[in-house]
């Protein structure tokens, strides 16, 4: 079985990539994260949801480079997937939509 949960919020990062870009500027987006966990349910459940939005809701109207090291949007999955796994013990697959085109997604 797999649940599934999406949350969606600003926060502000920019990018430390090696040529002139406008991501290398402040700058906000709408973020919308999309996470997946597999599992067995125990009790009816496999994870409790409020977990998920709690670690989710965590990076709401925060500057990303404050806690992920040139938060691109690939770093920024990998970083929800370490702290879902912190929190709950279990992998999950993320997708981080950057802009409503553009998304990266852990393996
Ligand atoms: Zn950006």
């Amino acid at each position: 079985m797999e649940i599934y949960c999406k949350h969606k919020f600003k926060a502000t990062h920019h990018l430390s990539l090696l040529y002139d870009s406008p991501c290398n500027q402040p700058h906000e987006h709408n973020w919308l994260i999309e996470v997946w966990v597999k599992g067995e349910p125990e009790q009816g459940i496999i994870v409790d949801f409020n977990k998920l939005k709690e670690t989710l809701a965590s990076y709401e109207n925060k500057d990303l480079n404050v806690t992920i090291a040139n938060p691109t949007a690939e770093n920024f999955a990998l970083e929800i997937q370490s702290r879902i796994d912190q929190a709950i013990s279990k992998k999950a697959r993320v997708r981080v939509w950057e802009t409503d085109d553009c998304y990266a997604e852990t393996d």
